[in-house]
């Protein structure tokens, strides 16, 4: 037993490139030892703050920072109710910077306290957008000038909103056979405020319509030597999803991701038996158990978890685990809305799992990367360590606290998107 006693848990708000970030800062009797983990969830910080600070400090405090996997579980137990997506997060950001602090001490990057690197860089996949299929190709020979070999391509349905892109509306439905606007809920946004993400309409035809002629035309502009990805975002019916995903396999995407909610998991066993388009899923997973039929049943190609919305390294690691053992693989949500404390940790598993397949990757800005030093550098489209003990990330508090929290409509909430005719569509 060490004589190291966790001192102080702070929890940290920054905002460098206009994403609301939650990192849990962990303080020992040692000065120098200290850890960070990412706590991030970005429509509700500050439940996630009072989490850390009303409940898991208190409880914490005197512990023995040595102690991951007895601090998880107890912490994890200490609601008793458990597996929500806020108390998730809040034990996420303790989770992680125990492992962090764990390698400082023995002077070890995370990724060798799990065993060590099964691989050297993790591959990432990037996003290309665009309003029409052009901007979208320009977009993808752009990030394949910069190496990358995995993209996913997302491109506005004309008069829609439509997931991975900015700025369309159902304001605009103009279709003259098409579903016409039968709504008055269309989001306004107020005037001098920071919206999440802009509101609007979407219907499932026109989307599918629109992505499958992006595909098209990516194959016959781009070729077959890249690997390109998409993003359903859960948001058609599953039947219509089903019909979807066999249209896709001609164009043999690396993986369709979330073609189906969580709520509709099982519907996942019907497409893997009429089609071997590879399917990404479970971003939104909160529990083990939502993710164990899917992995077991081989009904994924690809695991998606959010590592800090399942409560960290410590359970992710586990799933990991899981999925070798079916050859599932892994590939770790990684959007701008988890931190490059995240993406550290997300890094830590991609190089010590075998069985990982591909790493999200949003690009850092350049505040982002001064406030985090250490932040994984990509090139090439591989993201490398830098071999430094822990999650080799720290933050730079005098500079975080430059980017205070933005006032934003809303509470900052995921915008509601909705069908034509008014009803809401999941997110
Ligand atoms: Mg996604």
């Amino acid at each position: 037993m060490s004589n190291l006693r966790i001192r102080d848990v702070r929890t940290i708000f920054t905002e460098p490139d206009n994403i609301r970030l939650v990192i849990v800062k962990i303080e020992t009797n040692e000065p120098e030892i200290y850890g960070v983990g990412c706590a991030t969830f970005t429509q509700r910080p500050t439940a996630v703050f009072a989490a850390v600070e009303d409940y898991l400090k208190p409880f914490l405090i005197g512990k023995d920072p040595a102690d991951i996997e007895d601090i998880w579980q107890s912490s994890y137990v200490s609601s008793y109710w458990r597996n929500g997506p806020v108390l998730n997060n809040a034990l996420s950001g303790i989770d992680q910077a125990l492992w962090d602090i764990k390698g400082k001490l023995a002077g070890m990057p995370v990724y060798d306290l799990l065993g060590g690197k099964a691989r050297s860089s993790a591959a990432v996949y990037v996003h290309a957008n665009g309003s029409e299929y052009q901007e979208v190709e320009d977009d993808v020979r752009m990030y394949m000038e910069e190496g990358f070999h995995h993209i996913r391509v997302q491109v506005v349905t004309p008069g829609y909103v439509t997931y991975g892109n900015k700025g369309s509306s159902g304001e605009s439905i103009s279709s003259k056979y098409g579903p016409r606007l039968g709504t008055d809920r269309i989001f306004e946004p107020l005037s001098d405020t920071l919206h999440a993400h802009p509101g609007g309409i979407f219907e499932p035809g026109p989307y599918m319509k629109s992505a499958l002629g992006l595909f098209e035309y990516i194959r016959s502009k781009v070729g077959w030597d890249i690997e390109i990805l998409h993003d359903v975002h859960e948001r058609i019916p599953p039947i219509q999803g089903i019909g979807f995903a066999k249209e896709v396999e001609q164009y043999k995407l690396y993986f369709l991701e979330d073609l189906f909610s969580p709520e509709d998991n099982d519907y996942f066993r019907m497409v893997r038996h009429q089609t071997s388009t590879p399917i990404a899923m479970g971003e939104l997973y909160n529990n083990p158990h939502e993710v164990i039929p899917m992995v077991k049943d081989r009904l994924i190609d690809f695991l998606r978890i959010h590592i800090s919305q399942i409560g960290g390294i410590t359970p992710a690691r586990k799933l990991a685990a899981l999925c070798e053992a079916f050859n599932v693989r892994t590939a770790w949500h990684g959007p701008g809305d988890t931190s490059p404390v995240g993406h550290a940790a997300n890094l830590m598993l991609d190089l010590n799992t075998i069985n990982f397949g591909i790493q999200e990757y949003a690009i850092f800005g350049d505040n982002s990367k001064e406030v985090f030093p250490g932040c994984p550098e990509v090139k090439d489209g591989y993201m490398w360590p830098n071999g430094s003990p822990g999650l080799g990330i720290d933050i730079n508090e005098a500079l975080a606290a430059k980017f205070p929290f933005k006032d934003r409509a809303y509470g900052g909430a995921w915008d509601t998107v909705r069908r034509a005719d008014g009803s809401v569509v999941k997110p």
